[in-house]
């Protein structure tokens, strides 16, 4: 298998190894070493956390830029329903859309009709699958890396329907493809996104195979681009396709309103997810049908790629919600316009979701076994302090890199201060001797005898 491609990033010269992202890794993915972050590739889930706590801007995120739509014959921008957050309470959608054509898309297609999409198929694969419950919305990319690692035995509660994102891709590409009688690979399609944790699925699942979005370009790079032809940009773009719902998507609890699922668990910050996902995974909870999981507070308004507060955000989403216009026909065009219905295999989430192993402690169970006994010990003789100056992000983080040879007992303070005491008392004990050439003599010299005696 390949090196796993990760959007977030550290920039070590601008790491002071302050240790404040390790604590809020939610997979315990970094380390300091040396003076510097270092993150395990498996374990992290791009989820943005560390971009946002650290003060002194040493994590990033790679996206693309503008420059690769020179690639493509023709270019599709797919803006996610959080962009429209940005702008107020009060911004035209179609200005949005135009503003993004004028800075060099030959088309835009609204991930929020993509959301709507993604509804129809999220309702329809809960009718037809039976009891199985709780099940999992898999929309959120960060937290089905988050299961894949943390969670496996969740996976097969994951609704395996496409994102809003690839059902956008994949129907604009169609559309614009059938229009202009050219192949779909020489359309580029673009998301403009919140989130690290997508510009992780699109490299990855391009990667894997051919996936209907080309790339993914920042809301952070776009924004002011936007901002500056707003005023003055005509709503040029014809017609809107998406929902108030669809729209809706981009906040947290969006998914459940557009899904209409009375028995359902709304969750965001990626904390507290995996405090829900420990519950599901002891099998609480049983009488929730759906659950909808976004890692980034407030959903994907809040997410690191973004530019204003996300609680602000939010507020302007809704009011957009609230006015944009209501698509009474929508179910009709979806089953009927798109034959979704009989297409639904079509939007089957790719590539498969599988586990990660990325916690085990070992390949051989046994040793696992051993391993975790040895933790046990090690952490029973650390302070518990959970202070995070040894560089793992607390004490039974530090056991386990002590047991994998990660680390050493000493890199704790305080074990460190122990060793130094003993080592100090053992350098006293060995100041007060003297060789016996020099020492008084004693009983123990008696053998020998002075001289005259
Ligand atoms: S928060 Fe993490 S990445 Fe940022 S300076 Fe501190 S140790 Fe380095
Ligand atoms: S992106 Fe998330 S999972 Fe990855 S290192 Fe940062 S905080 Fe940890």
């Amino acid at each position: 298998m390949g090196q796993l491609f990760h959007s977030v990033l550290l920039i070590e010269e601008k790491c002071r190894g302050c240790t404040r992202c390790i604590k809020n890794c939610p997979t315990e993915a970094i380390r300091v070493r040396a003076g510097k972050a270092r993150i395990n590739a498996e374990r992290c889930t791009d989820c943005g956390e560390c971009i946002r706590i650290c003060d002194n801007h040493a994590k990033t995120a790679i996206t693309d830029s503008l420059s690769r739509l020179k690639e493509f014959e023709h270019t599709i921008a797919l803006p996610a329903p959080a962009l429209y957050s940005q702008f107020g309470r009060e911004v035209d959608r179609r200005r949005v859309l135009a503003a993004l054509m004028d800075m060099g898309f030959d088309d835009v297609f609204e991930v929020a009709y993509g959301a709507d999409i993604a509804t129809f198929l999220t309702t329809e694969y809960l009718k037809k699958q039976g009891a199985k419950a709780p099940m999992i919305s898999a929309a959120c990319p960060a937290v089905v890396r988050l299961i894949q690692v943390r969670f496996p035995a969740l996976i097969d509660y994951l609704i395996p329907v496409d994102s809003p994102m690839a059902c956008s891709g994949k129907l604009a590409k169609e559309m614009k493809a059938a229009e202009l009688r050219i192949p779909k690979e020489n359309i580029g399609a673009f998301f403009i996104t919140p989130c690290p944790a997508k510009v992780t699925w699109v490299r990855e699942a391009n990667k894997l195979g051919s996936f209907p979005v080309d790339g993914a370009i920042s809301i952070s790079d776009v924004y002011g681009e936007i901002v500056k032809r707003l005023p003055e940009i005509s709503p040029s773009h014809p017609e809107l396709k998406a929902s108030p719902v669809g729209v809706g998507w981009g906040r947290s609890g969006g998914e459940r309103i557009a899904a209409g699922i009375s028995k359902s668990l709304v969750v965001d910050g990626i904390h507290n997810v995996i405090d829900v996902l420990e519950q599901l995974e002891m099998g609480k909870l049983q009488d929730i049908e759906f659950v909808e999981a976004q890692a980034c507070t407030g959903g994907c308004v809040g997410g690191a790629l973004t530019v204003i507060n996300p609680f602000i955000g939010r507020m302007n989403l809704e009011a957009l919600v609230d006015k944009s216009e209501t698509r009474p026909k929508l179910r009709d065009e979806l089953t009927e316009d798109l034959n979704l219905e009989e297409r639904l295999g079509e939007f089957t989430i790719k590539p498969d979701i599988v586990a990660v192993p990325a916690f085990r402690l070992d390949q051989d169970v046994s040793r696992a076994i051993t391993k975790a006994e040895m933790i046990e010990k090690v952490v029973s003789e650390l302070p518990g302090l959970d202070c995070g100056s040894c560089g793992s992000p607390n004490c039974r983080a530090l056991a386990e890199d002590i047991v994998q040879g990660l680390a050493v007992d000493t890199d704790c303070i305080l074990k460190l201060r122990e060793e130094i005491e003993i080592l100090a008392e053992q350098l006293l004990e060995m100041a007060k001797k003297s060789p016996p050439a020099l020492k008084e003599d004693s009983k123990e010299d008696s053998a020998f005898s002075k001289p005259g005696e």
